[in-house]
């Protein structure tokens, strides 16, 4: 039976992963701080523990697995990596774990390693145009990302690239480009945007207001976690050796989102814009890549997506809503 470790197997892709991975046949081990929040792992066995620690990663990669997917990270969404004031842990947390990992999958002879890199590595100066950024693979460098979060993501890219090298390692590097679905973080100040606006939108009554960070007019591309799940899958079982995006490129500025979300709520609230945590002015994924190398593209629209996250947030909100009656 096929052998998987996913490790961040606890949180919104990782516990995603594992279910996909189990109905796929094969035999998953998770490895986490915490369990999944919203429903059991899937994972047939899980060990909670902190992959900082190189003993904690020696002990997880206890056999030679056929694929090891490091997906844990410290991460969240604008108002978690843009701050600023979690930059010291973001890049100590993320670093220590990819060294340890790579450094146990390499003790145990493991050989196919999925690595989830970021979009966030790309240069500030591609993605200024809020019409037209540059997020093709090769445009990494010279690098100059915006952020502390997309410099950890970028040196951890080399660190697997390296031992791909010098030791046989079989690394499969996505940059994934805002991923978002049911189960993701929405209230804990971890959240992204499509997880924020659907919350803001589902706590506000018909005709007020939310508030969005910025004057609304940045943009992004945002891809379902099956479509990224699909995508993972694909890469992690190709001979594609290289980092490649795993992204949607339908690009909406951040307030034709929020009223994407309206529409599929069937509400109307009105945007307030405020002054918030950004980064860069406007990013879409590039595809032409994966599309030639693994004959990949996202098969529905952003719409149809946040169909499926929309309620899933709403029953929260009216959950958390009833629990304060
Ligand atoms: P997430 O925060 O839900 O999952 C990351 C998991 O890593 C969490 O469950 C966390 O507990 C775990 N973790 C953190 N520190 C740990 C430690 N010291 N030991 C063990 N586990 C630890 O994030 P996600 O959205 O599922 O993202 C998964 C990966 O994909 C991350 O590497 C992230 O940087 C990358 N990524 C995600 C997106 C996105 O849009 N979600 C975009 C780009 C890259």
């Amino acid at each position: 039976m096929k052998t998987a470790l996913v490790c961040g197997a606890g949180g919104f892709i990782g516990s995603h992963l594992v279910k996909r991975l189990k109905q796929e046949g094969v035999w998953v081990r998770g490895a986490d701080l915490k369990f999944p929040q919203f429903s059991p792992t899937a994972a047939d066995d899980f060990v909670k523990c902190d992959l900082r620690d190189p003993v904690s990663c020696r002990t997880v990669v206890d056999r030679k697995f056929d694929e090891v997917y490091q997906l844990a990270a410290d991460m969240g969404g604008a108002g978690y990596i843009f701050t600023g004031e979690n930059d010291a842990d973001v890049m100590h947390n993320s670093a220590l774990i990819n060294l340890n990992m790579l450094e146990a999958c390499h003790r145990r002879n493991v050989k196919r390693l999925f690595y989830s890199s970021s979009a966030c590595i790309y240069p500030e100066r591609n993605q200024l145009d809020p019409n037209n950024p540059n997020c093709v693979e090769e445009s990494a460098y010279p690098a100059a990302p915006d952020s502390e979060y997309g410099w950890e993501k970028l040196f951890s890219e080399r660190l697997y690239l390296a031992f791909q090298r010098n030791y046989g390692i079989e690394a499969r590097i996505a940059r994934f480009h805002n991923i978002f679905g049911p189960e993701g973080a929405w209230n804990d100040g971890k959240e992204k945007a499509p997880a924020a606006i659907c919350r803001k939108v589902a706590e506000t009554p018909e005709g007020d207001q939310i508030l969005i960070w910025g004057d609304g007019s940045q943009t992004r591309s945002f891809l379902y976690i099956d479509e990224c799940l699909e995508g993972v899958a694909r890469l992690m079982r190709s001979d594609w050796t290289g980092p490649v995006n795993i992204g949607s490129e339908e690009m909406v500025s951040i307030n034709q989102l929020a009223h994407l979300v309206m529409d599929v709520a069937g509400k109307k609230v009105r945007i307030k814009n405020v002054p918030g945590p950004l980064g860069v002015r406007g990013r879409r994924s590039h595809n032409q890549l994966i599309f030639e190398k693994l004959g990949w593209r996202p098969s529905q629209t952003l719409r149809a997506g946040l169909a499926k996250t929309y309620p899933w947030i709403a029953a929260r909100v009216d959950l958390a809503a009833s629990r304060a009656r």
